[in-house]
């Protein structure tokens, strides 16, 4: 990370105006009970996914708070990174083949980091399963050692599972983003749910005029109603449920419908649903298909404040970041009553929950023609965002984690 990048992060000070100045001074009171405590992180990336994304927030957010924090990357070679690609698609579920030899390697790997890393902290936070192994270094450092599982294990691939939870239960507590994404363990766990930074350039307040750029630059009409869909393009995403329920509605009424996106390298079907979603765009100059490049974060940030009503239409969700980051922006939102969406959107409260083509072209039809009631879940949205789902809250989160490790006892005794 060079200095400019470093200079660019918001300090805590930045949040006061929006989460304000007791939730501020919570963190500090937090804080000042871990003073004499230093953490150490380890995952195995500073850049790219949601992990690194969190950690260059949290670093700096823990060291202004007066708690020594650093943060480490494992070393490894492709085979490597090959082996835990593989681990990690089956901890989704994914059926995948495996030989002894992977299993090996990956705990050659595993020791030859707890050999060679900089050690140093009384609480080693170890990040999701490519460094797992790390905690056979428990008896000689650190007081606590914590797991901080990213992924959805619920339905893992066993044998991955069972050679990855032999190492979890070596820990003093696991800590996962959701109830539906947990695994039963013998160890103390942990809910901590994800969040969006508030100051990112995907969710900062933005002018009327970038977004106007943005929109002419994918040459969208902006007198008509928008409809938006942000998602990878996935099957699961359901785009073509989507482009059929904008269909319905637009028999009712002039609008147009964005689909944007990019395709994930990872997923050799992207290209197909783009495809076919493609196909189906053709035929209708309202439906625009944007395909994202990566760090596409101030073009997401303006559609998603140009839209009229943000749509989610998944089929199977993890959290759905999207669903947050528009309801953090006031959106009156759409969305399939599945994962972690049902976290976000309280049905008739915060947006509105579907669970059909039918009954997402009747949301979004309600929602454009009672401006009114948009503004009103929109608004109750964007306070059940700020109470829940901020990344100060990820933080106050992780203080709470880290006392309950010390004071667990004495509140016993108390
Ligand atoms: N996103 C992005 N570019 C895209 C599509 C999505 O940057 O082309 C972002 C989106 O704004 C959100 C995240 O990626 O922050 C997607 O998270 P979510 O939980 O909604 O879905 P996932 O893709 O992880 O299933």
């Amino acid at each position: 990370m060079n200095k400019e990048q470093q200079l660019a992060k918001p300090k805590l000070k930045e949040y006061e105006p929006i989460i304000g100045r007791s939730a501020l001074e919570e963190l500090k009171i937090l804080a000042d009970k871990l003073s004499n405590k230093k953490i150490l992180n380890i995952n195995s990336t500073y850049i790219g996914g949601g992990v690194a994304e969190i950690l260059a927030r949290m670093v700096p957010f823990l060291n202004e708070l007066g708690i020594e924090t650093k943060w480490s990357v494992i070393k490894g070679d492709n085979e490597f990174f090959n082996i835990t690609k593989k681990f990690h698609n089956a901890l989704h579920g994914k059926k995948e083949e495996f030989k002894d030899i992977e299993f090996e390697y990956f705990l050659e790997i595993n020791k030859k980091n707890s050999e060679e890393m900089d050690f140093s902290g009384d609480i080693i936070f170890i990040h999701d399963p490519q460094p797992v192994a790390l905690i056979k270094k428990r008896n000689e450092v650190g007081e606590k050692w914590l797991w901080r599982c990213h992924i959805d294990v619920s339905m893992p691939d066993e044998k991955v599972w069972n050679f990855i939870k032999e190492y979890v239960e070596k820990y003093d507590a696991a800590v996962f983003s959701a109830p539906n994404f947990a695994k039963m363990l013998q160890i103390r766990m942990f809910l901590v749910y994800p969040s969006i930074d508030p100051l990112s350039n995907k969710n900062k307040e933005i002018s009327k005029e970038s977004i106007n750029a943005v929109l002419d630059k994918y040459g969208i009409d902006r007198k008509k109603p928008i409809i938006l869909q942000v998602s990878r393009f996935d099957y699961l995403k359901d785009p073509i449920g989507v482009i059929k329920a904008f269909e319905m509605v637009r028999k009712a009424m002039p609008c147009q419908l964005i689909l944007a996106g990019g395709t994930a390298t990872d997923d050799p079907e992207s290209d197909k649903v783009l495809e076919e979603v493609r196909e189906l765009a053709d035929k209708n100059p309202d439906i625009h298909v944007l395909l994202l490049p990566p760090d596409s974060d101030i073009e997401i940030n303006a559609l998603q404040r140009a839209a009229d009503v943000v749509v989610q239409k998944s089929i199977k969700e993890g959290f759905g970041l999207t669903v947050t980051e528009a309801l953090w922006k006031g959106k009156p939102v759409v969305a399939s009553a599945v994962g972690g969406i049902l976290l976000q959107v309280k049905h008739k409260i915060t947006g509105m929950l579907c669970h059909s083509i039918e009954g997402a072209a009747y949301a979004i039809r309600t929602l454009l023609t009672n401006p009114e009631y948009s503004k009103w879940l929109g608004q109750n949205g964007h306070a059940h965002v700020k109470e829940n789902f901020l990344i100060t809250r990820h933080l106050k989160d992780y203080l709470l984690l880290f006392l309950s490790q010390y004071y667990r006892d004495e509140l016993i005794y108390l």
